[in-house]
């Protein structure tokens, strides 16, 4: 019996040994924890999101979300890794309180129980809503920093759609974001992010001397500011070279999060490093730029109404042709559910034949349809409503009757997904929302986008596999919480003028703040 419980015990140890205990010999390795939630929330959807969309992992299991600390990897080797609790929710409305209360309070026991830290790793969006609490992030990291004291260095990574608030740069001091849109380099942010913390303490230079922030009175749709296209594509290129100068740490550009109504939502710079004036004028060219090429941008693919792309996609002569439905993309905060464009497609006299020009819609959720699907089964017919239970402003659910075509289960995000044939158009429905960005998204329900006439996707710009695919693409301008045409948003809380709501702004002040060190925090 006593036996036994020994070698609980030892086996115990061994387990939580190699996470927050130094191993033997190893007793020099700097301790940095990991913290951090992410998700991107509009303020102008209905929906709201809970904790379960984040799917929150704990400790060990934390390692799985970043390959450059996977087993082998040389980084995992530098430092006692202290993961505390990280989660990641598709983009939604906002967050409700209790569920970031729930979220934030779980990493803040975690952290006591393992202090203290040389750094503190927090990886997080930067665009989170959360209802009745004013710059969310801010808020965590200052509640954070009240745990870990001033003295353990914080680096943060974030989207470059996030938003950088004075909290957060007072409290962070490494901080850095993507520098490509779509965000292809998600995974070298996060890196660099570590490896620039890892750096500075190794090397015992600790926190960079100086951090400049120069906060841009720019609001722009991330449709409009693909770094695959001028300016931005320009404005970013110049990031990577202002970040490997002499006294420079990093720089960083943020576009900022347009559907969401706080002062904070705007661009802005920052650079990091110990050489004081190159700090300054380093974030002073990288915004004077960004100013500079304000009225250059353009939305990424041909813009127009539903009804005009509808046209052009039927008369096209090549195939596959895209229609993004924009309004209610889910990866940019929309519901997921609104049902206004599978409305009007319906409506299209040219879908209504079963031979006629094929149409995949993706997507549109309902768990009551699905159901009603799986009970009748593949090759059967099914009628009932889909979507708007979330967001029904712009049209109610809407009408489905036509046949099974294929039941698949298993999907992360959508947990069951059905397509169902109603005239020439095969309408994919989910039990829970999910975006389709992918060819395989496709592919394992049985439909080739390849060979279809029009694919429909609620998505803004086309992701890489499906631009890739795309023998044309339209971007529609639908209705939705995430509304590309930004300057219909009933703003009433960020900071004005803005551009491009305000029609002849003077030039803004675009000199640098030196944001205080964060050892003068109280
Ligand atoms: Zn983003």
């Amino acid at each position: 019996m006593k036996r036994a419980f020994l070698f609980a015990i030892f086996t115990l140890c061994i387990a939580t040994c190699s996470i927050a205990k130094q191993p033997p010999g190893q007793q020099s390795l700097p301790r940095i924890a990991i913290a951090g939630i992410a998700i991107e929330s509009s303020t102008f959807s209905p929906a709201h999101t809970e904790e379960a969309a984040f799917h929150a992992q704990y400790g060990t299991d934390l390692f799985s979300r970043y390959p450059f600390l996977s087993k082998d990897s040389p980084m995992l080797n530098r430092a006692i890794w202290i993961p505390t609790l990280g989660g990641h929710a598709l983009p939604g409305g906002a967050v409700t309180r209790h569920a970031y209360e729930s979220l934030v309070n779980k990493t803040l026991d975690s952290l006591k129980k393992h202090l203290p830290y040389d750094g503190l790793y927090f990886d997080i969006h930067g665009a989170m809503s959360v209802t009745g609490l004013e710059d969310p992030e801010g808020d965590f990291i200052e509640r954070i920093r009240k745990v870990v004291g001033t003295k353990t260095i914080i680096s943060t990574s974030m989207d470059l759609h996030g938003n950088v608030s004075w909290r957060l740069a007072a409290n962070t001091d490494l901080i850095t974001c993507h520098r490509m849109a779509p965000h292809e380099d998600a995974e070298l942010t996060k890196r660099r992010a570590v490896e620039n913390l890892l750096n500075r303490i190794e090397s015992g230079k600790g926190k960079p001397l100086y951090k400049a922030y120069i906060a841009i009175p720019i609001l722009l749709p991330g449709e409009k500011t693909s770094t695959r296209i001028e300016p931005g594509k320009s404005i970013y290129a110049a990031v990577e070279p202002a970040s490997t100068q002499e006294g420079i740490l990093d720089a960083a550009i943020w576009i900022g999060y347009a559907w969401a109504d706080e002062p904070r939502n705007h661009a802005v710079v920052m650079v990091t490093g110990d050489d004081e004036q190159k700090v300054k004028k380093t974030a002073e060219q990288l915004a004077k730029k960004f100013w500079q090429l304000r009225n250059d941008f353009v939305f990424v693919a041909p813009t127009g109404s539903l009804k005009e792309a509808l046209a052009k996609a039927l008369a096209s002569k090549v195939h596959p042709y895209f229609i993004s439905d924009s309004g209610d993309n889910p990866t940019a905060g929309g519901a997921g559910d609104v049902t206004w464009t599978l409305t009007e497609i319906l409506k299209n006299p040219a879908f209504k034949k079963q031979d006629g020009p094929s149409l995949f819609y993706a997507s549109i959720p309902s768990p009551e349809l699905v159901k009603k699907a799986i009970a009748a089964g593949v090759g059967k017919p099914v009628d009932g409503y889909a979507g708007a239970a979330v967001d029904a402003r712009f049209a109610p659910p809407v009408h489905l009757s036509g046949t099974v075509q294929s039941i698949v289960y298993g999907d992360k995000d959508a947990e069951v997904e059905v397509v169902v044939k109603v005239g020439s158009v095969h309408v994919i429905v989910t039990k829970k929302r999910k975006p389709y960005h992918k060819e395989i998204d496709f592919t394992r329900l049985g439909l080739e986008p390849r060979k279809a006439d029009i694919v429909v996707v609620k998505i803004g710009y086309l992701e890489p596999e499906l631009y890739a695919m795309r023998a044309d693409w339209l971007l529609a301008l639908t209705p939705g919480g995430v509304d590309q045409n930004i300057e219909k948003l009933p703003y009433k809380r960020i900071k004005r003028p803005m551009f491009p709501l305000d029609k002849n702004m003077k030039d803004p002040d675009l000199s640098a703040k030196l944001v205080p060190l964060s050892d003068h925090l109280k």
